[in-house]
């Protein structure tokens, strides 16, 4: 089959990188492991080196961007980190990240869980330490503190809920049963496909699981932090966790920057005053009054710019799940979706057509029972 291309891009189209970015994925989320398309996973870290820095020049870039520097620096920038790759780091170190790559995002482990803990008893430890002792001192929001304590409490459990929940596994013995559940749009689930490794007949939404090996029903995403697939058993303790990561983040972002501003206060650095270059005493700016809380005290500053971040990458992640909730659409289905535009495309150039015909509205719409009962099939 002949490939077209349009003049002056590589096969690797901004677009591609669009699609993705539409889908809002995380570091640590897969979606792409169907059971008929083979995970080159050897290529992993090489292509998160080379691919890195194009998709952040693409992020930068508009969504249609016409920017010719931009595509230039996307083409020529992958050859070039490419060839960095494969010229400077030692064949046996890009190996062994190879295989590491593999075993901590292509195999079911424990990694991202135990990190995960590890960064909320950090979190912990250092709010119960500092944050909190500063704010009982000062006498400042004391009863948020139990709330921020209760919120960390809620969070751990909901991570144990979304792990340890079974997603949706679909056996051989209960398929029939899901069978019925929803109708096949015949678009993205065609009526009467089977799952070559579970040899069942496939209900419409489901996906198989190329990391856990099994059929999951209502198949959003494998995510790596829970070690678990998000299906449609554990899609509410999932939402309910990236909803309170998002707000234990913020609050106690909110929480240590009130208590770092009070010391700021407290100790007279908010109302110092600093020579510049000609000796002019000035009152102090923002950022030498954070430069001189780091000096005190590095750890707070550190996890409450880092929060302050996370709040952002959460929250943006968490808004595009709430989306998908209340349009009753999985990330399977959006990149599913976005796959066949990509076809669509590529037909369309092929035989030389401009309009799109392939249904979108139709197609997203098809589970789409309006907010309540959405809202009602995820959470009850
Ligand atoms: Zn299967
Ligand atoms: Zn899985």
């Amino acid at each position: 089959m002949q490939h077209l291309e349009p003049h002056g891009y590589s096969t690797h189209t901004l677009a591609d990188y669009n699609e993705a970015i539409d889908l809002l994925i995380l570091p640590g989320d897969i979606i792409r492991q169907d059971e008929d398309v083979e995970i080159n996973s050897s290529h992993q870290p090489k292509f998160m080196f080379t691919h890195g820095a194009s998709t952040i020049i693409c992020l930068v870039g508009s969504k249609d961007s016409d920017i010719r520097i931009i595509r230039w620096i996307f083409i020529y920038g992958e050859k070039a980190s490419s060839f960095l790759w494969s010229s400077l780091i030692p064949r046996f170190v890009r190996q062994w990240l190879d295989s590491v790559t593999d075993r901590l995002l292509y195999q079911r482990n424990p990694a991202f869980q135990v990190i995960y803990v590890v960064l909320w008893l950090t979190v912990f430890v250092q709010f119960s330490l500092e944050t909190d002792w500063l704010l009982r001192k000062y006498r400042i929001a004391s009863n948020l503190s139990t709330v921020a304590y209760a919120g960390f409490f809620g969070n751990l459990v909901l991570f144990l809920c979304c792990s340890w929940t079974n997603p949706g596994i679909i056996t051989k013995s209960g398929y029939r049963k899901l069978i019925v559940e929803y109708d096949y749009d015949n678009q993205m689930f065609k009526k009467d496909s089977r799952c070559k490794s579970c040899e069942i007949l496939k209900p419409a939404r489901s996906k198989h699981c190329a990391i856990c090996d099994h059929c999951v029903h209502r198949f959003d995403h494998h995510c790596t932090w829970i070690n678990n697939c998000v299906g449609a058993r554990n899609v509410r303790y999932f939402l309910l966790f990236l909803l309170s990561i998002t707000l234990q983040c913020a609050l106690v972002a909110a929480l240590s920057t009130m208590a770092m501003w009070k010391l700021a206060d407290v100790t007279g650095l908010l109302d110092a005053q600093y020579l510049d270059a000609n000796q002019v005493k000035r009152p102090v700016t923002i950022f030498i009054i954070v430069q001189h809380l780091f000096m005190q005290r590095p750890f707070i500053i550190f996890i409450t710019a880092s929060l302050w971040l996370l709040v952002i990458l959460t929250g943006a992640f968490t808004s595009y799940h709430i989306f998908l909730a209340c349009t009753n659409q999985t990330t399977n289905e959006r990149y599913k979706l976005a796959e066949m535009k990509k076809e669509n495309r590529k037909l369309n150039m092929k035989i030389g057509k401009k309009d799109d015909k392939l249904k979108t509205r139709e197609i997203v719409r098809f589970y789409n029972a309006g907010l309540w009962r959405n809202l009602k099939e995820v959470f009850l």
